[in-house]
């Protein structure tokens, strides 16, 4: 296995907190493609990657925080965790669980959970509940339920989960060289914006005091733009307030009150970068482009990045030649279902034809 990719705990240990270091749950998360997307950079007139979260071992970026949570909570002896999800996480924390012999319980919100992601928690063996009430709702729950019981929060409001995320752009500081100019993604509770950030931010040498890796000579000559899109229905950023209904098609970033506001907030203004919204249209638009362009397949939250990218350059907001990544969050077998739609609503099902060359070649336009 000498050349194996060994989990972004084993690779990046000297720049996590020891304590996620002493027994150590992996599915060999991390590692995920930067591909660069031409179709993207001749839309936007910037060079554009997109990073591949759905590549994964559950199919998301919450892998990368869901080993680092799940080791520190199997290095202090817990028996139990438990997650307020709108599916990824519960996905990934129910697999993670089953590698440490852990039981999993997941808080999931009323309607609308992407088949996908609800068979994988399932799957995993999950003690699944869900609750009458929306993803804040079972956040509230969940974080009462930690403090009370003997089960331990593996949400993004655990501070593993960020030291586990910030590795999506060690990453990306290693494949390219240097910090992009402008780093875009979806954002939904926030905890990701501000794990880039912080990741980013200590590659160039620029950590808080005390973190991590402190010791260690800076990677990154620089830190890109931060730019967050929320879905224009789910927007609490953006409006300066929080949604008591959120509504959105991408149900990943469906959240009206993120845990992690003040901390997108800094990435941004810190940066000079934006959050902005996007609108479901924009959303699929995207998810379309992605699909049948770049060969990419997502859910639809993980396409806001590219449909903010996609705007902002309409509105003439992305300067010329700049170097981009997206980072695409979830892989489209999630919630396939968007593609299974023409934009006008109407399915989309396969020509029939009888078994014979004839027929195919005629129904393939060859002569
Ligand atoms: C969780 C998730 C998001 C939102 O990330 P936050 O850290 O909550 O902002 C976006 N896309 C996908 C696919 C997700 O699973």
């Amino acid at each position: 296995m000498a050349h194996q990719w060994r989990g972004i705990i084993a690779e990046y240990a000297e720049r996590l907190p020891a304590h996620v270091t002493e027994r150590i749950v992996t599915l060999g998360e991390g590692g995920t493609p930067l591909v660069e997307a031409p179709a993207l950079s001749a839309r936007t007139g910037a060079q554009v990657f997109v990073k591949v979260e759905g590549m994964n071992p559950t199919g998301s970026f919450k892998d990368r925080g869901m080993t680092t949570a799940i080791s520190a909570a199997a290095g202090r002896g817990a028996q139990a965790v438990v997650c307020a999800s709108t599916g990824n996480t519960s996905a990934s924390a129910a697999a993670y669980a089953v590698r440490a012999g852990m039981t999993c319980a997941v808080l999931v919100p009323d309607g609308k959970i992407a088949m996908g992601k609800l068979s994988q928690a399932i799957a995993h063996g999950a003690r699944l509940l869900q609750v009458d009430g929306n993803f804040d709702d079972c956040l509230v729950a969940a974080r009462k339920l930690a403090d009370s019981y003997p089960v331990e929060l593996v949400n993004s409001v655990n501070p593993d989960r960020i030291e586990g995320q910030k590795t999506g752009a060690f990453e990306i500081v290693d494949a390219l060289g240097d910090a992009p100019d402008i780093h875009a993604l979806p954002v939904g509770n926030a905890g990701n914006i501000t794990a880039y950030w912080k990741g980013f931010r200590e590659y160039a040498g620029q950590g808080a005091p005390g973190h991590a890796g402190e010791d260690l000579p800076a990677v990154a000559t620089r830190v890109p733009q931060m730019w967050g899109f929320q879905a224009a229905g789910a927007a609490p950023i953006v409006a300066g307030h929080p949604i008591t209904e959120p509504e959105t098609i991408a149900t990943a970033i469906r959240i009206g009150n993120p845990a992690s506001w003040e901390l997108a907030e800094s990435a941004r203004d810190d940066s000079g970068g934006v959050i902005e919204a996007v609108t479901d249209e924009q959303i699929l638009a995207a998810h379309r482009v992605l699909s049948s362009e770049v060969g990419v397949f997502v859910e639809p939250a993980s396409a806001a990045g590219v449909a903010g990218i996609l705007s902002r350059a309409e509105r003439g907001l992305v300067p010329a030649g700049a170097r981009i990544v997206v980072t695409v969050t979830g892989h489209g077998l999630k919630d396939p279902q968007w593609a299974l739609r023409t934009l006008d609503g109407s399915e989309v099902t396969p020509t029939r034809v009888s078994a014979d060359v004839v027929s195919i070649a005629d129904a393939l336009g060859l002569d």
